[in-house]
Formats: structure tokens, C-alpha cells, sequence
């Protein structure tokens, strides 16, 4: 399976994604999650996406296609995969056709997460990371500074100020949201509800994807 998850920062993407990609065995990667590794190794990679992310702006498309070309070239990723936080512009999406369509392939289905605006500020302004793992927790229901799945230490995105939330959002609606009526024009658009509870919200991907 080849799988695009699509969605405001804040819908839930990471947190479906383990699910994703357990179910149909592929593996997770997270461009934003490749970025934030780079930056905690202080790499030349790293300190470049910093000024953009720290801000909540995107990093440039030729930087982050470049990252996407060689993680798909991993042999893991081989059988499929599930993108998470890739593609966020249009280039980005056409680019990403382009490799696919280079060895005969293309996106099976894109998972588009809804969710209104009011519910994603409260989310993301709460929210902490497991510096370890990962895992995110919904802050302050559960307020304390371990991480449930490994005991790691539990931080704030730096990314998680208001303005860099409030310029996320604009970001989003303005340059990824397009890619809504992209796929939509390609058949291959999922909407998926995604207010609910985890399990919720991971039932009706799992149905929409099967059905
Ligand atoms: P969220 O969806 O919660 O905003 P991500 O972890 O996907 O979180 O992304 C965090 C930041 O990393 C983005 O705000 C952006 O600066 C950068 N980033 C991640 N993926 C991309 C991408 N595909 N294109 C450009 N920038 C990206």
C-alpha cells in the first residue's frame, strides 16, 4: 500500500499513523519527524530546517523532496508506505507522482483528516512529546513530565508558541489544503471525520481504506 496522510497540524496524523502502518505492515515516515531527528544531531540539515520550523514555516520543497528521494530508496519501502506530513505543497505532489511514476507506481490512497480549527489550536497548544519515543500526549489531562509508553522525558514543541501555531495554520490553508482538491481530481481522496476518540477515528480510516 502507498499512503499519503493528509490533515491541519493537530488532526492527528502521528497518532494514526502507528496504526496505519502496523495494519498494512509499511513503513512510517514522518518528514517531520526526519527533520526534528536532524536537528537533534545538529547536522548541516538540521540547523537549515531549524529557522524555518522553529517559526512554523514550511522548509523548502527542493530541500524536503530531496530527504523523500533517498528515504524511498530504503529497501523497506519497497512494499509501500504511509507519508506522514508529505506532501504539503503542490510541487511537493508532483514531485513525489513523478519518483513514484519513474518505476511504474502511484498512490493507492490519500487519508484526508478533518477536523475544525478551534479543536486544533486547543490540541496543539496542550500537547507534549516524548523526547525518546515520540509518543504524544495530550498535556495537561495527563500533566506530567514522563512519556506513558517509554518513561522518556516529555517536552513542548518549540513549535507550539501561539504564533507559530497561528502561522502553521495559515501555512496549512494555504498551501496544503490544495492538495485536498488534487487527489480529489485523481479518485483517490479518503475524508475521514477525525474528532472522536483515537479508536474512533482509527475504525473509520480502516473502513474507508477497505471499502
Ligand atoms: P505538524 O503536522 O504538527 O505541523 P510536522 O511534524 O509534520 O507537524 O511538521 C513540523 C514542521 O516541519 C513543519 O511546520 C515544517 O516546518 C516542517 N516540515 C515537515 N514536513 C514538511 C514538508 N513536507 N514540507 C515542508 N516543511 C515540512
Amino acid at each position: 500500500m502507498k499512503l499519503v496522510l493528509l490533515g491541519p497540524p493537530g488532526a492527528g496524523k502521528g497518532t494514526q499513523s502507528a496504526a496505519i502502518s502496523a495494519r498494512y505492515n509499511v513503513p512510517h515516515i514522518s518528514t517531520g519527524d526526519i527533520l526534528r531527528e536532524a536537528i537533534k544531531q545538529g547536522t548541516e540539515l538540521g540547523k537549515y530546517a531549524e529557522t524555518f520550523m522553529s517559526k512554523g514555516e514550511l522548509v523548502p520543497d527542493e530541500t524536503i523532496i530531496g530527504i523523500v528521494a533517498e528515504r524511498l530508496k530504503q529497501p523497506d519501502a519497497a512494499k509501500g508506505f504511509l507519508f506522514d506530513g508529505f506532501p504539503r505543497t503542490v510541487a511537493q505532489a508532483e514531485s513525489l507522482d513523478k519518483v513514484l511514476a519513474e518505476s511504474g507506481n502511484a498512490l493507492d490512497a490519500v487519508i484526508s483528516l478533518e477536523v475544525d480549527e478551534e479543536e486544533v489550536v486547543k490540541r496543539l497548544s496542550s500537547r507534549k512529546v516524548c523526547a525518546d519515543c515520540g509518543a504524544i500526549s495530550a498535556a495537561p489531562a495527563d500533566n506530567n513530565d514522563k512519556c506513558k509508553a517509554c518513561g522518556g522525558k516529555l517536552y513542548t514543541r518549540t513549535d507550539a508558541q501561539p504564533d507559530a501555531i497561528r502561522t502553521r495554520l495559515q501555512v496549512y490553508r494555504a498551501q496544503t489544503e490544495p492538495l485536498i482538491a488534487y487527489y480529489t481530481n485523481k479518485g483517490i481522496i479518503h475524508p475521514i471525520q477525525a474528532e472522536g476518540t483515537i479508536e474512533q477515528v482509527s475504525d473509520r480510516i480502516s473502513e474507508s481504506l477497505t471499502a
